[in-house]
């Protein structure tokens, strides 16, 4: 875990999808970024950032290269994760469409694709109290729909139709659409501030 001597080290997920802009986004905010491609770009990582893509190649890819296990260690070590468009149906413990879950640290129900053709993709501002009053824009590109919700689980902010697109179970966050297409950082700050409040808890 990190220390106050050091920059944290907040990994991208880099077998598929949108790394590019995760790792400006971590930059950004001071961190250092990692692009994870093997099991040992693990070691010595604060968090997490699974990143939009297509979930079936990345499921593939993440067992192709023996990612799977090292990532759920990490996941269950504590460390924070984010997981943004494909990343959420990673990380979510069921699929409605009963596809396996890859690492089930995240208790929702997701379904792929699921806002329908008119509206693959879209934009809209969201209200996130956690992040402050400001709204947070909100870019939707053939995103899963949150079909429930655990008891586990906050919802940090809904689509205008009232749908859970920001979710937290523990130091797992995901989101239905990409933080990291805008100019905001706050998502990004939350999972940096989500290692520093593990950091408290385990002092
Ligand atoms: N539709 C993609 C999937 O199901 C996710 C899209 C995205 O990450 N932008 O994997």
């Amino acid at each position: 875990m990190s220390d106050s001597a050091r920059p944290s080290r907040i990994g991208v997920l880099a077998v598929q999808g949108a790394v590019r802009e995760h790792v400006n986004a971590i930059r950004e905010i001071g961190a250092d970024a990692v692009e994870v491609r093997l099991p040992r770009d693990l070691v010595d990582l604060d968090a997490l950032i699974l990143p939009g893509g297509e979930s079936t190649a990345m499921r593939k890819l993440i067992d192709a290269y023996g990612l799977r296990e090292p990532i759920a260690a990490l996941g269950r070590a504590g460390a924070p994760m984010l997981g943004t468009c494909a990343g959420m149906i990673l990380l979510a413990e069921r699929n409605a469409d009963g596809e396996d879950p890859v690492f089930g640290m995240l208790d929702i129900e997701v379904r792929r694709n699921a806002y329908g053709r008119q509206l693959d993709s879209f934009e809209a501002d969201l209200e996130v109290p956690v992040l402050g009053h400001e709204p947070l824009h909100g870019v939707f590109i053939r995103a899963p729909v949150v079909t429930h919700v655990g008891p586990r689980t906050e919802v940090l902010a809904r689509d205008p139709d009232g749908q859970p697109v920001a979710v937290r179970t523990g130091s797992v966050l995901a989101t239905a659409f990409h933080p990291e297409l805008t100019g905001d950082r706050r998502m990004h700050r939350l999972l940096a501030q989500m290692i520093s409040e593990g950091v408290e808890r385990t002092a």
